[in-house]
């Protein structure tokens, strides 16, 4: 589609500019995404040559907007009080929305987590405007279309469908954690905060969190630093323990292809790839996987990347920083233990 094209049927939105990302929190820890959404939004925002902004609600949440800064965000809004402190759909959505009418962002993203895709989904419903889910690349027309391109896997992940929303602003977009990359902390960063009121204080709202469980010992892949992921080549569910160990010595949570979730070895909670988790942890174990493109577009972009594989052939070795050729059932007891000495 070209730009020409674009133009013709676009209203004049000359009055929105600058890309907005959600800081996701819960008790004052932001989630990895809102970084990552950081970084994805600076590309847009430098090709645009607008502001890169960010927002953040919560209830003593200050820290998170300097982080924001540190993270690439040129303007942060920051919106706090006791009745903020969990996430609830109206004053959020309220606030959100306030902050759109008044600021007007040619573009909106957010992490596509069971938070931001609520978000995200009411704003979209309240104005309304377009809004593409589950993102894995963002990129956007210069000037003047200034169209996001916002794509997604489509048809069973058979292909890469782009949306553009050509009739309505601001353009929105969910992105799934770990397939975007923060820019790296930058504590010397300064940039602008600025407070907001919150136009629902004092309102009845009518639903309460009246407690929040955090789930403990569950699966959580996408915030992991270490994962220590199985393949095929495990044979089974019960050489998993032997991961699970090196993960518990570690830190680090487990993994596997597809082909160990499809065997019922393994839940998948633990999938990485196209059809599971996308990941970027600081390090990442690929025991007994061959190296699949569909297991590798969730994990290539993991800081370091350590394959054990008895097959020196394995494409999985093209993309690991370090390659062990052999037997896992001797390398990873023998890896676990040393660890274990340390
Ligand atoms: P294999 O390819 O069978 O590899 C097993 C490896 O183990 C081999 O390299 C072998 O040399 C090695 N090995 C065997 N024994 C040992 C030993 N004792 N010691 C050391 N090494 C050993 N896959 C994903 O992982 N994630 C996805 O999200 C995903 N989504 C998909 C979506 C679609 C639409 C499709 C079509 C496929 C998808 N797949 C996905 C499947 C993917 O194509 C591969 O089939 C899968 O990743 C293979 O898993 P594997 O590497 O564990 O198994």
């Amino acid at each position: 589609m070209s730009t020409e094209q674009n133009n013709e049927q676009m209203p004049d939105w000359s009055q929105y500019r600058g890309v907005l990302v959600f800081v996701e929190q819960r008790s004052g820890t932001a989630k990895k995404v809102s970084w990552q959404l950081l970084g994805a939004g600076k590309k847009l925002a430098d090709k645009l040559e607008v502001p890169l902004m960010a927002f953040v609600i919560g209830d003593q949440v200050d820290h998170l907007a300097d982080e924001a800064i540190y993270y690439g965000a040129d303007r942060v809004f920051l919106c706090q009080g006791p009745e903020l402190q969990d996430y609830r759909t109206r004053p959020y959505s309220r606030i959100t929305l306030k902050l759109i009418e008044e600021h007007k962002p040619e573009i909106c993203l957010f992490g596509a987590t069971g938070t931001g895709r609520d978000l995200a989904g009411a704003i979209a419903t309240h104005l309304p405007t377009g809004l593409t889910a589950d993102t894995t690349e963002l990129d956007v027309e210069p000037h003047p279309s200034r169209l996001l391109l916002a794509s997604r896997p489509a048809f069973s992940e058979k292909m890469m469908a782009t949306i553009l929303c050509k009739q309505y602003r601001p353009q929105m977009a969910t992105a799934r954690a770990g397939v975007f990359q923060a820019l790296p902390r930058d504590p010397e960063r300064k940039g602008e905060i600025v407070l907001i009121a919150n136009p629902t204080e004092g309102e009845q709202i009518a639903t309460e969190v009246v407690n929040f469980i955090e789930q403990t010992g569950t699966v959580n892949l996408e915030e992991a630093e270490i994962i220590v992921s199985g393949g095929r080549g495990l044979g089974g569910i019960e050489p998993f323990r032997l991961l699970k160990e090196l993960a518990d010595e570690l830190g680090g949570q487990v993994g596997a292809s597809r082909a160990c979730v499809d065997a019922g070895w393994i839940a998948h909670e633990h999938q990485v790839g196209q059809t599971g988790y996308t990941v970027r942890p600081k390090l990442y174990f690929a025991i007994g996987i061959s190296g699949a493109v569909q297991h590798t577009v969730g994990m290539a972009g993991s800081d370091v990347i350590i394959a054990i594989n008895k097959d020196e052939n394995a494409p999985i070795f093209q993309f690991a920083h370090y390659g062990i050729v052999g037997d896992l059932f001797q390398i990873v007891p023998a890896i676990t233990a040393e660890v274990k000495k340390r």
